[in-house]
């Protein structure tokens, strides 16, 4: 059985009418998850107590976007206007990173129905990422005794400007980055490996470029554990992304990123990260290729047990 993270609470907080957040895939992807009668078993968080992302983020940011005392200036950064609700949805989706990696670490495999918030930095959110779950993520897998380096695998379209810069220094965190070189955040800070692709990248050359590049990091750095921010905003009809790849695509990467882990006995704890359509549940066959990779993977017999 796959282990699967999810709450209610992740398509549940106020948002103004025509907000361009996907606020209710989170809720349609698991519904058809349960639709199909995958093999999973779903693990719910509680939310994440904000004094241990402390050790991640600026003291201050973090009691102020907690208690809702951030300038509203720096709150537009964000891209959500302020709520209890918010907070709340924030903190146990954080609740979920950690619970993720856990189960990864447990089982090798996991998966997120939220998360990639790798805009979020030291003291500053942005691109509707509060805090930065990815660095939480590694924070919790470095925990463990038997894990020395994390290796961050972010193929969301858009680049992990907020980890690039939390991670820069450490060497038990490497960073891999994957996006589209004209997007969404204007500066780039350096990954540890930044894969730049241009505007209208079509699915043969991203793979072409991107997997021999991650089978090279994990052969070089060696990682104990992969977090995964498995962003399907590189799909062509995304509307935040301006990539050229196919569903097909998506799911040969998945699958590419699930196999490599698995070859190395690495665990992966896997976030669905980025994806944005008006029509929501366009992004839920998209979205679900993750799933269906780390079956693929982890499972082979999966289809015969469903
Ligand atoms: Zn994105």
């Amino acid at each position: 059985m796959l282990p699967i993270i999810y709450h209610p609470i992740y398509s549940n907080f106020p948002l103004p009418e025509g907000h361009r957040y996907p606020l209710q895939k989170y809720r349609l992807l698991k519904e058809h998850i349960d639709e199909m009668g995958w093999p999973v078993k779903t693990f719910q968080p509680t939310p994440l107590d904000s004094e241990r992302l402390k050790r991640i983020h600026d003291e201050d940011y973090v009691n102020a976007l907690v208690s809702g005392s951030l300038p509203l200036v720096k709150m537009r950064r964000i891209g959500f206007p302020w709520s209890k609700a918010l907070i709340q949805r924030s903190l146990t989706s954080l609740g979920g990173t950690t619970l993720t990696v856990d189960k990864a670490i447990e089982h090798g495999v996991a998966v997120h129905l939220t998360g990639g918030y790798h805009h979020s930095h030291k003291d500053f959110g942005s691109g509707f990422c509060l805090f930065n779950d990815l660095i939480l993520a590694s924070d919790q897998a470095l925990s463990y005794p038997s894990i020395e380096k994390v290796l961050i695998v972010d193929c969301d379209v858009h680049h992990g400007d907020g980890t690039a810069t939390l991670a820069q220094g450490r060497e038990d965190i490497i960073t891999l980055s994957v996006h589209c070189d004209k997007n969404f955040p204007s500066r780039k800070p350096d990954s540890d490996i930044d894969i730049p692709m241009p505007i209208g990248v079509e699915s043969h050359t991203y793979l072409s470029e991107f997997v021999p590049v991650l089978k090279l990091a994990i052969a070089q750095h060696q990682p104990d554990m992969v977090i995964y921010d498995a962003g399907v905003d590189i799909h062509a009809d995304d509307e935040l992304g301006y990539m050229n790849v196919c569903q097909h695509g998506i799911a040969e990467r998945d699958k590419a990123v699930m196999e490599a882990c698995h070859q190395h006995g690495i665990p992966i704890a896997a976030v669905i990260g980025g994806g944005y359509r008006t029509e929501q549940s366009a992004l839920v066959p998209l979205h679900a290729e993750l799933i269906k990779a780390a079956f693929n993977i982890y499972f082979p017999n999966w289809s015969k047990e469903s």
